[in-house]
């Protein structure tokens, strides 16, 4: 067996979170050779959000090494060079298949062994697939998900192989939407599938979701509600030609998506730490019930202050946030001192097309809808509010200016009383700006 390799700090996962994490290490010191990443990709962490979105693009589609960490939240861009200029080591192309928590050990798929002294979990989510469910002919080539760098070299390999094509989506939350109007901006002929009443049910009301279904329709994109897809079927070469809905309708098909979420990859550590949400439960610092070993980003089911409950979020804002916590936490700990605990405000944002939104808070209690809703309107501008015990507790806007995001997530986060609904529908965002 293979001598380990010890590390004072180990982050596993080399994604959004382990990126913002090495950056906060090296902000607050560290010495060469005492943090690495291991990772299972290929390469330096990056951005993840820009696969669904620059890299698609038809024309100057943002490629490595243009995303890399910490670019997305307009930091320094960290390229492989930095690490080793700070002397932290890379460890890319990885799997770990085993980790002991109790000897502080990690075993790769070709057997390397690891060892820390601090262990930072930072392992993501893996996306859900059809062939999980036995759907049948769900294995065929070209039907495709999305989640890391290789899986987004095979979507921009099937758009050129299958050029001007037809392109069915499984699924209308986030990768539905924003890989829907990335492949019709390639000229594909798509259809949206999904089962429920409206797009993205987790956050839009029905109010915000007929909106992006009208102008998605009217860029062309078709939508069918209401049903699932059930089964698929390929040519001689095994390239899928068909998808099969639960309604009995056959859509043809050169290149299917499916985007029906994800789950956190916490199998590792099944038994041997503390879990809840469906993730690993961590307190305000994001150490899990095991000492020593933190679990942050789309992992961790941390207690959210502002809401006084545990959650789990899998965005990327918190991934970032929560990285740069944990290593203060882990740095202020080893100097005998302490940091303020994690006051997290929910924020979650996306792009498709010339849309763009953002959303702070919790997405609970009664909706106002604001603004207009118009598919067809020039500048879409528009909006809603949530209200929960006659305080707004979340805000969502589409089209918004810096100014005006920065002033809904004040909204979120200071919960002002609202005495009159209706006089808040038609104030709309100038309830916002007045906070
Ligand atoms: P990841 O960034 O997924 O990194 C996990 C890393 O761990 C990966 O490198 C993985 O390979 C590695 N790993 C896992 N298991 C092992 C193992 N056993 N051994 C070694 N390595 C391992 N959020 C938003 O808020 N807005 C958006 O617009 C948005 N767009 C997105 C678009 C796409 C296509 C995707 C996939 C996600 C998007 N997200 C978005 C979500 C956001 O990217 C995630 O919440 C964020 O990346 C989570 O960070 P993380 O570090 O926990 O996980």
């Amino acid at each position: 067996m293979a001598a380990a390799k010890h590390f004072t700090y180990v982050i596993l996962g080399g994604g959004v979170a382990a990126g913002y994490a090495a950056r906060e290490f090296a902000k607050q010191g560290i010495k060469p050779g005492e943090l690495a990443i291991i990772s299972k990709e290929s390469v330096a962490p990056y951005e993840r959000p820009a696969l669904s979105k620059g890299y698609l693009f038809p024309q100057n589609a943002a490629r490595l090494p243009g995303f890399h960490t910490c670019v997305g939240s307009g930091g320094e861009r960290l390229l492989p060079e930095w690490y080793s200029e700070k002397g932290i080591e890379l460890i890319l192309s990885t799997e770990i298949v085993k980790a002991d928590l109790a000897s502080k050990t990690l075993t790769s798929s070709a057997d390397a062994i690891f060892t820390y002294d601090t262990l930072l979990i930072a392992t993501g989510s893996s996306v859900i697939k059809l062939t999980d469910f036995g759907v049948q002919g769900a294995e065929a080539n070209n039907i495709l998900y999305l989640r890391d760098i290789d899986d987004a070299d095979k979507l921009v390999a099937a758009m050129q192989a299958k050029k001007d094509g037809k392109a069915v989506v499984v699924g209308g939350g986030y990768i539905g939407l924003e890989l829907s109007a990335a492949l019709k901006t390639n000229n594909f002929d798509v259809t949206m599938v999904y089962p429920e009443p409206w797009c993205m049910p987790r956050l839009f009301t029905a109010g915000l979701a007929a909106f992006y279904e009208g102008y998605y329709a009217n860029k062309g994109i078709h939508i069918i509600k209401g049903t699932v897809a059930v089964g698929f079927d390929a040519d001689a070469n095994g390239d899928v030609t068909a998808v099969k809905l639960k309604n009995g309708n056959v859509l043809e098909a050169d290149i299917v998506i499916v985007g029906v979420g994800g789950r956190p990859l916490t199998h590792l550590f099944k038994g041997q730490v503390a879990e809840e949400k469906g993730g690993i439960k961590t307190d305000a610092f994001f150490e899990t019930s095991v000492p020593g070993v933190y679990a942050i980003a789309d992992v961790a089911a941390f207690p959210m202050k502002l809401y006084n409950e545990m959650r789990r979020v899998e965005h990327v804002d918190h991934a970032r946030k929560s990285a740069e916590q944990a290593v203060k936490a882990i740095k202020a700990k080893e100097a005998g001192e302490s940091v303020p605990e994690y006051d997290y405000l929910p924020y979650f944002y996306s792009r498709s097309f010339d849309l763009s939104w953002q959303f702070y808070g919790d997405n609970v209690g009664e909706d106002v809808l604001f603004g207009d809703n118009d598919p067809t309107a020039a500048k879409p501008k528009f909006g809603s509010y949530w209200i929960k015990d006659g305080k707004v507790v979340g805000v969502f806007l589409e089209g918004g200016s810096a100014e005006e995001n920065q002033a809904i997530a004040k909204v979120a986060r200071a919960q002002p009383p609202v005495a009159d609904v209706e006089a808040l529908k038609k104030e709309g965002l100038d309830f916002a700006a007045k906070v």
